[in-house]
């Protein structure tokens, strides 16, 4: 049989990375997209020892015309789009990028894929943040949105364009609808990167506080490479179904930071609270019932977050700590 042809936009990410990693283990022929105007990093898909066996190809995903040719020169089977704009307090600073960035390249895939490749695949990486003030927890797949930001209320209006063009079209394109998850490979401006990067300069001497933001909310943090293996299975099933692909609790960011601090063996007195970085608008608690992913995808998570937040301060490398550190990104602060 034929090896299955996956495109994935966002390849650079972390999820893109973990991606990639898995989609090349089951055989998969894989190409990624990059911005022709961007200096993308490939040091995370270096990490995962992808780098070498990835298609890596310019496409400008604001052009249509750039994403039909993509999909005409490649004929992939499955679309994974998770290129964006990630952080919900950058979104407060740039709300019409955040909207343009995170819309307009779905609704160009979806209608290159109607209109070209119907066959293909799509998944779009829709986010919790959609809940935003929920009024019952946990949130399910049945759960009304409320978002009380600019990415969140970019991801719903993508959300929507992607089962508009499913129910209108009957295409196979669904939204993961994904928690926070975290990795080695988050980027260094999120609050689980930041918190162990800090902690350890604080642990070697080089800094003298760790700064964060508002560490009295919740939230549900897994764990990336499990979470990108939902994605692959939400592409797999029968029927394209949106899903909640998170742990099923939520953990007060103050024991994360107790955690961290513990393990580092540092006292909570070098936490300095900046209300620089709170967000304009802030969700107090989220999480969700990840029921439906197990029984429709046969997907099992286990880890807790005090044991994500261990394989962060054990791995390796992280990004952005240390020498693969990206000024860039590095310069955004402020994301859970
Ligand atoms: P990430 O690490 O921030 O990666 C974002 C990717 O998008 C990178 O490859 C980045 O390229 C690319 N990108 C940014 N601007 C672009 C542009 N103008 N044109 C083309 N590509 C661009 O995000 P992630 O954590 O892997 O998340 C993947 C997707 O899932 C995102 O859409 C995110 O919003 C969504 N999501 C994430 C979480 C989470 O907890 N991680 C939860 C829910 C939903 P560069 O390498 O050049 O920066």
């Amino acid at each position: 049989m034929k090896n299955k042809t996956a495109i994935i936009t966002g390849i650079t990410g972390q999820d893109g990375c973990y991606l990639a990693k898995l989609l090349l283990e089951k055989q998969y022929r894989v190409i990624g997209t990059l911005d022709p105007n961007r200096q993308s990093s490939l040091h995370g898909l270096k990490l995962v020892d992808a780098l070498s066996n990835v298609d890596l190809r310019d496409c400008n995903l604001f052009s249509f015309s750039d994403v039909q040719r993509l999909i005409l020169e490649n004929e992939p089977n499955e679309i994974y789009h998770l290129a964006g704009q990630s952080s919900v307090s950058e979104s407060f600073r740039q709300p019409v990028h955040t909207m343009e960035l995170n819309t307009r390249p779905v609704i160009n895939f979806l209608d290159a894929i109607r209109t070209i490749s119907r066959e293909t695949r799509f998944y779009h990486a829709s986010s919790s943040e959609m809940f935003g003030k929920a009024d019952t927890l946990p949130v399910t797949e049945q759960t009304h949105f409320r978002p009380v930001s600019p990415y969140a209320v970019s991801k719903v209006a993508a959300h929507n364009c992607v089962s508009c063009y499913r129910d209108s079209y009957g295409l196979f394109a669904v939204s993961g609808v994904l928690f926070n998850h975290e990795s080695p490979l988050r980027r260094p401006h999120f609050f689980t990167q930041r918190l162990v990067r800090q902690a350890r300069e604080v642990a070697a001497g080089t800094r003298r506080r760790i700064r964060l933001g508002n560490i009295e909310v919740r939230r549900d943090f897994g764990y990336a490479p499990d979470y990108v293996d939902a994605m692959w299975r939400m592409l797999q099933h029968e029927v394209p179904y949106d899903f909640l692909i998170c742990s099923g609790q939520s953990v007060p960011l103050r024991e994360l930071v107790e955690h961290v601090l513990s393990r580092f063996g540092l006292p909570i007195e070098c936490i300095h609270i900046d209300p620089e970085l709170f967000r304009p608008n802030e969700i107090p608690d989220m999480f969700g019932s990840n029921q439906f992913a197990r029984e429709q995808l046969d997907w099992n998570y286990a880890l807790g977050p005090c044991e994500v937040m261990d394989i962060l301060i054990n791995a390796r490398c992280n990004f952005g700590h240390g020498e693969d550190s990206n000024d860039r990104i590095a310069s955004l602060v402020g994301s859970i």
